[in-house]
């Protein structure tokens, strides 16, 4: 027995170790992609419950290794939030974000919004709004198609300077919703002092569908419209979501039962011009 138990403790402080390292490997590596531009963004379609039609897409960022393959996000930006490379990668995000969206227009696709993902660390550099003018400024993107989302989390910390902030891009025209709804035990009493636009309803209320979510989830529907603030739901992977959320009057859904999110170039044949 005591062997055993030796074993499991050298097993384990080997496998923390191998997990430092992997860690280690992984900054390097994120340092190195950013050099040679190996991310890539997908797009997931968001769509309009009563007409039916796309009204923006969510910009999701991918890594493509050249050993190790695609990288999800969920793995590299706690890293590159850590080591404070997601500034100049967030950067990068959002720039890429506008020049594509506008680029789309300038095809001739119907105009549509492009929202973007945005980490603490970057809301709260003190030049955020005046760096998101200039990439407005320099793609030619009407600062209306681009939205950006902010965690529950991050509205809760900091509270005058985020709202300060977000009066800001009011200001700007940039559109704001709050992403992950419902998972940092914040209220939307409490968040009507925050200039929103709209709730994404986080997508485990969507997909564990016991009696105590649905409860939430028709709340947080009826509690944002007398808020005046539009509300999406995420996640959306089954017929009966969709008609669970049409019943409750949700008015834009985002999920894999429409679509994962893809390539840039395979969005053009998706919309119908
Ligand atoms: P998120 O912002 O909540 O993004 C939605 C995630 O849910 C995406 O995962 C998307 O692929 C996934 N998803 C969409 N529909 C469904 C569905 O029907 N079922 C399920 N199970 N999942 C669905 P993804 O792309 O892996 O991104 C994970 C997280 O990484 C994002 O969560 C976001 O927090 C972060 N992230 C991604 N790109 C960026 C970025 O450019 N910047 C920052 N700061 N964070 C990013
Ligand atoms: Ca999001
Ligand atoms: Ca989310
Ligand atoms: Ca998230």
């Amino acid at each position: 027995i005591k062997e055993e138990g030796r074993n499991e403790y050298q097993v384990f402080r080997h496998s923390l170790k191998e997990g430092v390292k992997e860690q280690m490997q992984l900054e390097t590596e994120l340092h190195k992609a950013l050099q040679h531009q190996d991310f890539e963004l997908f797009f997931q379609p968001q769509y309009d419950l009563k007409t039916n039609r796309i009204t923006g897409f969510e910009a999701l960022c991918r890594w493509f290794h050249d050993d190790l393959g695609v990288i999800p996000p969920d793995r590299f930006i706690p890293l590159a939030e850590k080591t404070g490379l997601i500034l100049e990668l967030g950067d990068w995000v959002i720039y890429e974000a506008c020049r594509q969206n506008k680029l789309w227009q300038d095809q001739g696709m119907p105009k549509v919004k492009v929202s973007v993902n945005l980490s603490a660390k970057q809301f709260l550099r003190r030049q955020l709004v005046d760096r998101v003018r200039h990439i407005l400024d320099e793609t030619g993107l009407e600062p209306q198609y681009l939205e950006i989302e902010i965690t529950e989390t991050m509205a809760m910390s900091n509270e005058r300077y985020i709202i300060d902030t977000l009066h800001q891009f009011e200001k700007l025209g940039v559109q704001v919703a709050l992403d992950d709804f419902g998972t940092g035990y914040s209220s939307l009493q409490y968040l009507s002092q925050f200039p929103l636009n709209k709730i994404k309803i986080d997508r485990s209320f969507i997909q564990n569908q016991s009696k105590q979510n649905v409860a939430i989830v028709k709340s947080i529907i009826h509690l944002s419209h007398a808020l005046n603030l539009k509300v999406i739901a995420e996640g959306v992977e089954t017929e009966d979501d969709l008609k669970f959320l049409l019943t409750e009057q949700c008015d834009e859904v985002q999920g894999f039962y429409f679509s994962k999110p893809i390539p840039a170039q395979s969005v053009q044949g998706f919309i119908d011009v």
